[in-house]
């Protein structure tokens, strides 16, 4: 994150945005769950348990849509349609 999500002017301090007063932090934790989630889905795809992996994700998604998430996504559904 370069740019602060609200106004789009640029970072400066981690905490806030200088020119809107942005709160960043709960921001933050969403990325942070989001990339909690993403892993167990990535342990769950590994182990062959798709469907948890799909649900993982999904919710990592919910917190932080990127493009990691994505990807992950389409792999296990694109498994899914072939070994399910
Ligand atoms: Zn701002």
């Amino acid at each position: 994150m370069k740019t602060c999500p609200y106004c789009k002017a640029q970072i400066t301090d981690k905490a806030g945005c200088y020119r809107c007063g942005f709160d960043f932090n709960s921001l933050i934790n969403c990325q942070l769950q989001s990339k909690i989630l993403y892993h167990q889905a990535l342990q769950k795809y590994h182990c062959g348990d798709l469907k948890s992996a799909q649900q993982l994700v999904g919710t990592a998604s919910f917190f932080c849509k990127n493009k990691i998430n994505s990807k992950l996504q389409l792999m296990i559904q694109l498994k899914r349609l072939y070994y399910e």
